[in-house]
């Protein structure tokens, strides 16, 4: 008998936080946090540190990490990952503790104590230990981002998909599914109600920006996440436009150095470095003046807006009808991004006529329907159960639905909730 304990993650994007237990073994599949309407962290429910046999964190994204930390205040659970999830994850828990010393009760000693009992697996490498195994592969969403297969003391075999993105993109290959007969599938479903436009019609139009930006003498600024989508934006534009002058701003030069020092997983290397030799990283205040009165894409953390260098470039350009704002990532509700693009400006910045051309491209690093289903569907022979969970209500429903739809109705579905508990006979 298996059970599958829902700590955080159920309903909810985020907050990944699933407790697998087979009889006394329990593994925790990822330990995050989300964030409420006024930013605040909210954690996942409790779980005893000195009961864990292994902590499998999927990827560096604080809602899959975030809360790993408190289980190293009194315990030292074994835990395992890729050497980038890790790498990167000290740099994102860096800044979270920056914003939320206050509320959150770890420092950075508990996460060197995550990291120094950390298992460092490369993709595809076999792990076995006291009747369990585990092997974790690429899953295509950041830097070493992976898909975790567990075979439980019991025979159980079991896959968690992380957030997982199954389509090449110019930084990262897609997800790599190994051909194993799973019995349990743990999917996120962020993405489970809709699909994503093809990549190159995106990637399209946001040349198609740039370039008439730079035609008429404007900047294009691109609020981007540090960890993946900033790299990603900068090749495609290096790669397909090399004449325009590309600046990064804030945390991503540190994410690009660990990039460049975990080369295997990138899709093309050389052409990584390539750019990466060619873009430049502003310095300082005084470069920030200068590039903002001249023809360039300028790629600033954060990505919605809240804080760091491209509030800073937003409110320099945003009164021009010659540059351009070009928001690349998810804009939570409520989020300064948001507001821009729903209402034309955020009055907490103080800005209120947008002249600047503002436009949202769809440039999501996680599987969209039909990429789920496909996943799926290469475990259709041997697969019992499907728990879809990292996705909000109705994603998750419209993934059930079009499961039923195309893989029949043979397979249990669960779509769990914060605090559910499944049982598996
Ligand atoms: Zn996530
Ligand atoms: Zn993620």
């Amino acid at each position: 008998m298996l059970k599958i304990k829902v700590l955080g993650g159920g309903r909810e994007v985020g907050r990944a936080a699933y407790l697998i237990e087979d009889g006394s073994q329990k593994f925790l599949l990822d330990y995050g946090v989300n964030f409420d309407e006024r930013d605040l962290p909210r954690l996942p429910h409790h779980v005893k540190p000195l009961e864990i046999s292994g902590l499998i964190i999927s990827h560096a994204h604080l809602d899959h990490v975030g809360a790993a930390p408190y289980l190293y205040i009194t315990g030292r659970p074994k835990a395992f990952s890729t050497m980038p999830t890790m790498e990167v994850a000290r740099l994102l828990v860096i800044d979270f503790l920056k914003l939320n010393s206050a509320v959150i009760e770890y420092d950075m000693r508990e996460f060197e104590n995550l990291y120094d009992n950390t298992v460092f697996l490369e993709y595809g490498e076999k792990y076995e230990e006291e009747g369990f195994k585990l092997v974790l592969e690429n899953a295509g969403h950041i830097i070493g981002s992976s898909m975790t297969y567990l075979e439980t003391g019991s025979g159980h075999r079991l896959m968690y998909t992380g957030d997982i993105n199954n389509r090449d993109t110019w930084t990262l290959p897609g997800a790599e599914t190994l051909k194993l007969d799973v019995e349990t599938i743990l999917i996120e479903s962020t993405y489970g109600g809709r699909n994503h436009p093809p990549r190159y019609i995106v990637e399209k139009k946001l040349l198609e920006i740039v370039e008439e930006t730079i035609d008429r003498k404007g900047t294009v600024l691109i609020p981007a996440f540090s960890v993946g989508r900033s790299q990603e934006i900068a090749t495609l534009i290096a790669a397909e436009a090399p004449y325009v002058d590309i600046y990064l701003d804030g945390m991503i030069k540190d994410i690009t150095e660990i990039y460049l020092r975990y080369k295997k997983y990138l899709k093309d290397s050389s052409l990584f470095a390539k750019v990466f030799e060619t873009v430049n990283f502003v310095t300082g205040a005084k470069e920030r003046k200068k590039i903002v009165n001249k023809p360039c894409v300028i790629i600033a953390s954060a990505g919605m807006l809240k804080g760091g260098p491209s509030v800073y470039y937003l409110k320099k350009i945003y009164q021009n009808p010659r540059n351009s704002i070009v928001m690349v990532s998810y804009q939570a509700p409520n989020s300064n991004g948001h507001k821009l693009l729903e209402e034309g400006g955020i009055p907490e910045l103080e800005i209120d006529r947008v002249n600047a051309r503002v436009e949202w491209l769809d440039f999501s690093s996680h599987a969209g329907q039909d990429g789920l289903l496909d996943i799926i569907s290469r475990y259709r022979a041997s697969l019992k159960n499907i728990v879809i969970i990292h996705g909000n209500e109705d994603d998750a429903a419209s993934l059930r639905d079009v499961i039923l739809e195309k893989l029949g109705s043979d397979i249990n579905i669960y779509i769990p909730k914060v605090g559910d508990e499944i049982v598996i006979q």
